[in-house]
């Protein structure tokens, strides 16, 4: 499970996490949903200390992960963003092998294995020792998720991650992020994906400036929403 209890952060003055609190049991999906500026992806970065929190507390497991180097946090939380930020001189397979090769400590072959592993959950074997750039948008970011999962994390965080593709690609990632959650992985996904957040997740975050506003399951949020805010916002994306 990852727990994340009253965090804040601020830039200078401008305080953009105001207290936020989230609970995502193993096993489960938490999608976060807001409006642009409201904090949702330096809370993805608050929880893997990319930027540390001012105030609160983040568990993994039920334990604290604020004293730990904040490196061995990361390793635990794969992390896959709008931009796929692929080696463009490595191919597939050596993008994916590369943080098992340095930061888990695999022999080159275990490394190559285990990117053809994750290569094959992706649906991507065939590409293995193509070069990112001739592989469509969709197709790169099913390889950034295997170069995450490559890493064997405990939780994945997903930021905007069908954002930038052209729309008859997006399916196939969502699908790919849809089986990933039925599989039992513990997720966090940021998305303006609707549909997703309704069917797929256990459990909805509306985030607006900074705060958690409402939270629930994705029922109780889309077709019962309890605050201004929120029927605001559903009004404009739905
Ligand atoms: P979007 O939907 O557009 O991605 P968001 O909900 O992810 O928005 P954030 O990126 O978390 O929003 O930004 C929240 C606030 O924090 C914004 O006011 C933004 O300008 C500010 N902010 C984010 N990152 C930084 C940074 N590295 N330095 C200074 N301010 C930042
Ligand atoms: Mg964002």
């Amino acid at each position: 499970s990852l727990v994340g209890k009253d965090i804040h952060l601020s830039f200078g003055t401008n305080k953009v996490l105001r207290g936020v609190s989230i609970d995502v049991p193993a096993g489960t999906t938490t999608t976060v949903i807001g409006p642009s500026g409201s904090g949702k992806s330096t809370l993805l970065r608050a929880l893997n200390r990319l930027h540390e929190p001012e105030q609160g507390d983040i568990l993994l497991d039920g334990k604290s992960v604020l004293k730990d180097n904040p490196d061995e946090l990361r390793q635990r939380i794969g992390m896959v963003f709008q931009q796929f930020n692929l080696f463009p001189h490595k191919t597939v397979a050596d993008n994916i092998a590369l943080g098992p090769r340095k930061l888990l400590g695999l022999s080159k072959e275990a490394a190559r294995a285990a990117a053809i592993d994750q290569l094959e959950l992706v649906g991507l074997t065939d590409k293995a020792d193509s070069r990112p750039g001739n592989l469509s948008g969709g197709q790169q970011q099913r390889v950034a998720i295997a170069r995450a999962l490559a890493m064997k994390p405990e939780v994945m965080f997903f930021d905007e991650a069908t954002s930038a593709l052209d729309p008859e690609l997006v399916k196939g990632v969502l699908a790919l992020m849809a089986d990933l959650a039925k599989g039992g992985m513990t997720m966090v996904v940021v998305t303006h994906e609707m549909g997703f957040a309704r069917s797929v997740s256990n459990r909805v975050l509306f985030m607006d400036h900074g705060s958690a506003v409402e939270t629930g399951t994705p029922e109780q949020l889309f077709d019962d929403p309890h605050t201004d805010r929120l029927k605001t916002f559903l009004s404009q994306v739905l």
